[in-house]
């Protein structure tokens, strides 16, 4: 069975969403910064470790294979979290994946919640539901920690608060001292903005009931997810509090250690160009009898939500995505407007195309022909050689195709290639243009735009139509014979 996956949008137009970005300068200059520095870092990172590239390609190979074997390692998976005590759940949608976690917490009598950074819970709304049924939920990532206090989404995957910079974070930290009745932080200082979390996430780790991950892998083999972190909060979120649930995406999966060994490196070279994340985090089983660290009860939740209804199409390798963020820091649009105008809760490129895919179009499919330029730097940067231009371009094929409500605009095209088939059917389009043009420059409509096409050039400026076309001034002036044109 197909199955169509959900992801929550913002209720405002594109135009609205793209001038509120474009607007909003502090925004603007902060997530320029952050992606041009991030970009420039992986560049550095592949110069100085030239086995990155080996790696790179063999994690491709790999990755590609597990997708293609998808059932069977997960099926392998599955069984490895059982043997080892832990409870494994296939979640066909998102509100599947949120009613699991929220049985499992009220059977517990869970009423506090630590988590780390998951797009997964993102996409499914997982805080929401949990809050909604009165467990409170705290993000320990310093940076999803940041957007929480703000009431914000992630404006990046990989740095949920890249839009943020120093002295908005102080403030939020500022009301967020007053809340918990802690000294704020004095200064602006990142170390002291660090050091102010760091004492007020400590104490909600050893509050927490249950601990929530994601899983940046799952490797079939042994049952284990693994998460990477710069901060170590994963560290405790997975050994402190007596439960544990990992919500995670069933394309994590690898077939085993070996294919983790080449990609573990990948998300963040290409991400923050470091050569490994700080932290690695390996949860591959329930606490032993006599064991000191580890969750006493561990559960798995794998999301599908649409995913598999990628396999064996042209957009497979959609699912070899390691969420490292590249694409979103190469993308000249996402430097501009961030990832909150995207509108959902996948941006840049590969937000694009996800937030399409996931959902069969459903989701703001507009997105495809308004957020892209056709540049090719996300491919480029892409660790993976997922076919982003590629997809975005057959995205705006089969949105036409299913979503071919404007008869004007379609006619409009068609009556136009059959015009342009020919010399003089062009010829005759050249001097329409011309003298609509003198018409719309008089009225002063050309920026407000004319008819059909006003969506398009309410962000571009219509090109004056030369007064001459070279046709017309080869066969005036014989190819500039006798002028300075002409050569003779
Ligand atoms: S599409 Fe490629 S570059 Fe973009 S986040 Fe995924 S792996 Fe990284």
């Amino acid at each position: 069975m197909r199955i169509i996956g959900t992801l929550p949008q913002d209720p405002r137009p594109w135009s609205e969403r793209r001038d509120g970005a474009l607007a909003d300068t502090t925004m603007r200059t902060t997530i320029g910064l952050v992606t041009r520095r991030l970009h420039l870092a992986r560049q550095h990172v592949y110069r100085d470790f030239p086995m990155g590239e080996t790696d790179r390609l063999r994690s491709v190979k790999d990755k590609r294979e597990a997708i293609k074997n998808l059932d069977t390692l997960l099926a392998e998976f599955r069984r490895s979290v059982e043997d080892h005590g832990g409870h494994t759940y296939l979640a066909s949608r998102a509100g599947d994946a949120v009613d699991i976690v929220r049985t499992i917490a009220k059977t517990a009598g869970v009423r506090r919640v630590v988590k780390t950074k998951s797009m997964a819970t993102e996409e499914i709304e997982l805080n929401q539901g949990l809050i909604a049924s009165g467990i409170e939920v705290v993000e320990t990532d310093l940076g999803e920690y940041i957007i929480q206090r703000a009431g914000e989404k992630p404006s990046h995957i990989l740095a949920p608060a890249a839009h943020k910079n120093r002295a908005a974070v102080q403030q939020l930290f500022q009301w967020d001292a007053r809340n918990a009745r802690m000294e704020p932080p004095e200064s602006d200082d990142p170390a002291i903005l660090t050091r102010y979390a760091r004492e007020r996430l400590r104490q909600e780790f050893l509050q927490a009931d249950m601990g929530i991950t994601g899983g940046n892998f799952l490797v079939a083999e042994t049952g284990s997810v693994v998460i990477i972190t710069n901060e170590g909060n994963a560290d405790m979120v997975t050994s402190l509090p007596p439960i544990l649930v990992s919500v995670v995406g069933v394309e994590k999966i690898l077939t085993d250690w070996q294919s983790l060994m080449h990609i573990i490196q990948q998300p963040a070279m290409n991400g923050v160009g470091q050569r490994l994340s700080s932290y690695t985090t390996i949860v591959s089983g329930i606490r032993a009898k006599d064991g000191v660290e580890g969750p006493q009860a561990w559960h798995v939740v794998l999301v599908d939500n649409g995913r598999t209804a990628l396999q064996n199409s042209r957009y497979e390798d959609v699912l070899s995505c390691i969420r490292c963020g590249a694409c979103l820091n190469a993308c000249p649009v996402f430097r501009e407007i961030g990832g909150h105008a995207y509108g959902s809760v996948y941006s840049g490129p590969i937000g694009i195309v996800e937030t399409s895919l996931l959902t069969d179009l459903r989701v703001l499919p507009e997105l495809s022909s308004v957020a892209c330029t056709m540049c090719h730097a996300c491919a480029d940067a892409c660790p993976m050689d997922i076919d982003l231009p590629g997809h975005i371009v057959s995205l705006r094929k089969e949105k036409v195709e299913r979503h071919r409500t404007a008869k004007g605009a379609d006619l409009t095209y068609r009556w136009w290639a059959r015009q342009w088939a020919t010399a003089k059917g062009y010829r005759r389009t050249i001097r329409m243009a011309r003298f609509g043009q003198r018409v719309y420059r008089k009225h002063g409509l050309l920026q407000s735009g004319p008819g059909l096409a006003s969506g398009w050039f309410q962000t571009r400026t219509m090109p004056p139509v030369a007064g001459q076309t070279f046709g017309e001034w080869w066969s005036k002036t014989r190819g500039g014979e006798g002028n300075e044109h002409g050569g003779k």
